[in-house]
């Protein structure tokens, strides 16, 4: 059992446009605003979409992202496991509309699995109110859910993906003291654990990986 500190519901999170620290509950309306208030009209217009972002069974991690529609899914992909994901290079997948878009499709007619490449461009695949997912690693799964909050036709100066929101990074609790904890167990290893640099002396290292703020911490080896 791993255990946050202050473990307040409202999974806090910063605006990277105002520095503002609010709510999980509460971004998706302050972004709509902020993100206006922020816009300068120069460049090329073009659509933008509004993602948010969380793991599936660790609420406490999530990102608001905003996409240029003439990006790829492919895009999304290397943006996601640049930020979150990324450990050994394992294969992943997008399911939309109950078509999976995969890093390295599968069309075997052998394996019943039709898998589409992750080529195609985001305004193609996705819509406003559009829920989907993000599997990365099929063996030690990180499962994400993504959902577009909302598209908008704007100039800007450079085409790329930009990160609006991201949760403030969970404070574990050490198992052994109740202290802030930096090492966690890696999942696998038997018992699930989270310790503070003293305790950690104790444990094991090669079964120890830093605490980091990504769903997929302890997992594999990931280190961030
Ligand atoms: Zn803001
Ligand atoms: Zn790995
Ligand atoms: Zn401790």
């Amino acid at each position: 059992m791993i255990e946050m500190i202050a473990a307040k519901p409202q999974y806090t999170g910063r605006c990277m446009l105002c520095k503002e620290v609010i709510s999980k509950a509460q971004m998706t309306r302050h972004l709509k605003k902020c993100v206006e208030m922020s816009t300068q009209d120069a460049g090329q217009v073009m659509k933008l979409f509004h993602l948010v972002i969380e793991d599936r069974y660790l609420p406490m991690y999530w990102l608001h992202i905003e996409i240029p529609g003439a990006m790829t899914l492919r895009h999304l992909d290397s943006f996601l496991r640049e930020i979150w994901l990324e450990c050994c290079g394992h294969l992943s997948c997008f399911t939309i509309d109950g078509e999976r878009y995969a890093v390295s499709p599968d069309d075997d007619p052998w394996s019943g699995l039709r898998e589409k490449s992750m080529q195609p461009k985001i305004y193609s695949v996705l819509a406003p109110g559009t829920k989907f997912d993000h599997e990365y690693d099929y063996g030690s799964t990180t499962d994400l859910k993504l959902r577009v909050a909302g598209v908008r036709e704007c100039a800007v100066k450079k085409s790329e993906i930009k990160l609006l929101a991201r949760n403030e990074p969970p404070i574990w609790k050490c198992s052994e003291c109740g202290k802030p904890a930096t090492w966690t167990k890696a999942f696998g290893w038997g018992d699930e654990g989270t310790y503070c640099d003293d305790c950690a002396e104790d444990e094991d290292e090669e079964c120890l990986l830093p605490v980091v703020n990504s769903p997929r911490m302890g997992v594999c080896g990931y280190v961030g």
